[in-house]
């Protein structure tokens, strides 16, 4: 036991990890630890961080709202940080995507978008609709809804059999040797197959659109997307695009769904809202949604709430991140070229089984004998030996990504690719 030690960490078993180093700056792409190491944040400290840690801009928009007002209820009151956030997130998203729920991480806004789906259609008197059909390897937060919603893994197995029954299909992802057209044909078949013999039981379809995260950073092609809308709407029901990862430009466009041609019913924000400053999240619904719940009668209301929603302070850094975000779309566009000019040595290594690259990501799935999944020791210690090369990644499983902060400068990647061939080399030598 660390009894001195009074920190218990995520995802991890504390026995394995000890007290981990302590970070005592942020500036750019670096963290600086405490020993005066200065390491390259390779995945952006869990894909938020967009522009660099600090960035002037939105430590000032932070500063300016924090003298003015740092919060304050949001049950009948508004602010002008929200209301600026809510109109550049409806007006950058498709169509009819016009209202926007706050609330404060990525699992609350998948939650929230379930909770819309099962109450769009109970409002509707259409009762029976109680079920969602999901993707295998998604991940969409650690709430029971948001874990009902996936398939067993590490995140939830303790807890599995107290969540609601999901119906998983496969995920189609682009894999070395595999016939794409038949993976994405078999999968809209098994949906079809489903919303065929219950047409009255499903609320929703929820995916991660062109880049399933957590499951292992696989990437699906666009059309798949197209003809999954046009499946689900001749259905009828709901599609909701978790884009907690996808948003904010990671795919190489702002979102996900711009991307891919599709307008969802339902679209769960968070991550690189703020710019990696604040907890923030929104769920933002086409109106049809929102006129379900618009009624003379009080219950068809949404009663759900979140102390801190719509905070002020995440909100004026959220608007400030935007600002910077468009200023330069090159930043988030032109990453995915940079990571094809880097990455063909690391592609041609022995060890790595497969490569994917998708807008800012670029993730090698490495060759391992220990069983593939999250817990994969190959993960930390491919880590250690990044650190000691000024590099911080981590690793799932048998799954090396990187997802960089949009700042990161051409000799920064060339560090972090040199860093991961060389500790790779490493690695399978010992
Ligand atoms: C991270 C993530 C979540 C959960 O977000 P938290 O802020 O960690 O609760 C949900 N969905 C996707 C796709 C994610 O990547």
């Amino acid at each position: 036991m660390q009894m001195n030690y009074p920190i218990w960490h995520p995802v991890t078993q504390m026995k394995q990890l000890g007290v981990p180093p302590k970070v005592v700056r942020g500036e750019g792409s670096y963290l600086e630890l405490e020993d005066g190491r200065r390491v390259i944040d390779g995945i952006s400290s869990w894909w938020v961080n967009l522009h660099g840690h600090c960035h002037p801009k939105i430590v000032q928009a932070i500063h300016e709202q924090a003298q003015r007002l740092e919060h304050v209820i949001f049950a009948g009151f508004t602010h002008d940080p929200a209301l600026e956030l809510a109109q550049t997130l409806t007006s950058s998203l498709p169509g009819e995507l016009n209202k926007v729920f706050f609330s404060d991480c990525g699992s609350t806004a998948t939650e929230i978008a379930l909770k819309l789906a099962l109450q769009f259609w109970s409002n509707r008197e259409e009762k029976g609709r109680r079920s969602f059909i999901a993707f295998e390897g998604g991940y969409h937060g650690d709430t029971f809804g948001a874990m009902a919603v996936a398939s067993e893994n590490v995140f939830n197995r303790p807890f599995k059999e107290l969540c609601f029954r999901t119906d998983l299909v496969a995920y189609p992802s682009i894999e070395p040797g595999e016939s794409i057209l038949l993976k994405e044909q078999q999968t809209l078949d098994r949906i079809d197959e489903l919303l065929r013999r219950s047409p009255q039981a499903y609320a929703a379809v929820i995916v991660e659109p062109l880049i399933q995260g957590a499951g292992g950073m696989k990437v699906a092609r666009p059309i798949f997307f197209q003809r999954l809308e046009a499946l689900v709407r001749s259905h009828g029901v709901l599609l909701i695009f978790d884009e907690v990862m996808t948003g904010f430009g990671r795919t190489g466009e702002l979102f996900a769904c711009l991307k891919a041609g599709v307008e969802p019913d339902l679209v769960a924000l968070s991550k690189g809202i703020s710019g990696g400053f604040l907890p923030l999240a929104a769920t933002v619904c086409r109106d049809r949604i929102y006129e379900a719940f618009y009624s003379e009668e009080v219950g068809k209301g949404f009663y759900h709430s979140h102390s801190y929603m719509a905070n002020p302070l995440a909100c004026a850094a959220a608007n400030a991140s935007w600002e910077l975000l468009v200023e330069d779309p090159q930043r988030f566009r032109g990453m995915e070229q940079r990571h094809l000019e880097r990455c063909q040595e690391l592609e041609s290594h022995p060890y790595v089984r497969a490569s994917r690259v998708c807008g800012t990501l670029a993730a090698f799935e490495l060759e391992s004998s220990a069983p593939s999944g999250y817990l994969n020791p190959i993960g930390p210690r491919l880590t250690q030996l990044l650190l000691d090369r000024g590099v911080f990644l981590r690793p799932m499983g048998e799954v090396a990504y990187l997802l960089p902060p949009y700042c990161i400068t051409d000799e920064q990647l060339d560090q972090v690719y040199a860093a991961l061939l060389e500790s790779l080399t490493e690695l399978f030598r010992s």
